[in-house]
């Protein structure tokens, strides 16, 4: 089969141009959704599909298609990722599978290639939580696997509510179920993405061939106590939420260490955010409200520790005399990835003798919606030092080169296959 070779200097090109949208501090790029920064990356995206002469199509929710159109109108393979990134993240998470699909699929169009099926390269809106809580949006929407009542503790640090904020772009209650795609005219969806973990580069390995996406629970604990005078408050009359709080932070540490053998379900917990009132020097903190992300590939294992965790903060507020609240953010099934488009990228991997591994992922991605509605399949290359959602995250060019050469091939490859 004859395979098209992608422009490596455009690509890093392109990839460096999103980069600097959003730069801040020490290299790190901020651009959460929503935002300015976040439109002008996807503004970009649009100009640069423009340019390469793709049929460009945004939907209302903002998801970008760039689509090379077949003889025939068929299924389309598509594969991309996002533009939005975490609060001072780095380069390369999202934006290596948004402009790795445009490059593959221009590379493609270039060639004179002839596919039996459309391509598309898609940039999805809203992958990350980190402004709203809520992840994956656009994908949710485009896999009509989201309701309003999902948003409903979806709010950002200034007090934005998501459905507010979708509301001013014309989508309701009413007319959401219509950004749902119809299932029909997708064959297949690949994302190529950073692997956000040490794996691949401890294992001396060039890609890693996903089988399965952990996806995570969360929810936000609310402790309220009573706000009073740290001077002059006993001890022993006090209900400090911070407190209270803190034994739960602990807790979580303890039963996901606990769970985290293979056997187990390798059930990992996090406390990342965490909100104290009144938040002052001289007062006892009378609310305390921290956000809780547990994740797992073992459905049985995520759900039992999320429910003893629920469990102890409700123990923990009985002993103290005070009320918890538990809001769920997301609820979310581990997903495994379609078998026939795993062996489609082993078998790319293994003709071009690349060193690959078969691995889940820990962290969440677009794949894990569309692969509600298609067969779907994922692509990571080595993250440097296994660090993500951070300045100093990077990836080596030639590996986004590699990772973005057997995007090609594994699109060729699904357009003419039997999925
Ligand atoms: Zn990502």
């Amino acid at each position: 089969m004859e395979i098209p070779e992608i422009n490596k200097d455009r690509l890093l090109h392109d990839l460096n141009a999103v980069s600097r949208i959003g730069l801040g501090e020490g290299g790190s790029v901020t651009r959460l959704v929503f935002s300015v920064h976040e439109l002008r990356s996807r503004q970009l995206l649009v100009h640069l599909m423009n340019l390469a002469g793709l049929d460009v199509r945004v939907d209302a929710a903002g998801n970008v298609f760039g689509r090379l159109p077949a003889g025939r109108d068929a299924p389309a393979v598509l594969a991309g990722s996002h533009l939005d990134s975490v609060v001072q993240g780095g380069r390369y998470d999202g934006p290596v599978g948004v402009i790795g699909a445009l490059e593959a699929v221009r590379t493609i169009k270039e060639s004179g290639l002839r596919l039996p099926v459309p391509l598309e390269s898609v940039c999805f809106v809203g992958e990350e939580s980190s402004r709203f809580g809520f992840a994956t949006l656009g994908s949710s929407l485009l896999a009509g696997d989201v309701t309003m009542d999902d948003f409903a503790n979806a709010v950002d640090a200034g007090g934005t509510r998501l459905e507010d904020v979708l509301s001013s772009f014309g989508i309701y209650r009413e007319n959401l179920a219509s950004l749902k795609r119809d299932p029909k005219t997708i064959k297949a969806y690949f994302e190529l993405h950073i692997e956000q973990g040490p794996v691949l580069e401890f294992k001396k390995k060039k890609i890693g061939v996903v089988t399965a996406i952990a996806a995570p629970s969360r929810f936000r604990v609310v402790f309220r106590g009573q706000a009073d005078h740290s001077g002059t408050t006993p001890m022993e009359m006090r209900k400090d939420a911070l407190v209270a709080a803190g034994y739960l932070i602990t807790y979580i540490d303890e039963v996901c260490r606990e769970y985290a053998s293979a056997d187990k379900g390798r059930v990992v917990g996090t406390v990342g955010a965490i909100k104290v009132e009144p938040g002052v020097i001289n007062a006892i903190p009378g609310r305390a409200e921290l956000q809780v992300d547990v994740r797992s590939i073992t459905a049985s294992s995520k759900r039992k520790v999320a429910g003893r965790i629920k469990q102890r903060a409700r123990q923990i507020a009985r002993e103290r005399g005070m009320k918890v609240e538990l809001l769920t953010i997301r609820e979310e099934e581990p997903v495994a990835l379609h078998p026939r488009l795993i062996s489609l990228i082993r078998t790319t991997c293994e003709e071009r003798a690349v060193p690959f591994e078969v691995m889940p992922s820990g962290a969440g991605h677009d794949a894990m919606q569309m692969a509600k509605i298609t067969p779907t399949g994922m692509i990571f290359i080595p993250s440097v030092n296994g660090v993500s959602h951070n300045p100093t995250e990077w990836t080596d060019p030639e590996d986004i080169c590699l990772g973005t050469q057997l995007l090609v091939e594994t699109l060729i490859r699904a357009a003419h296959a039997e999925i």
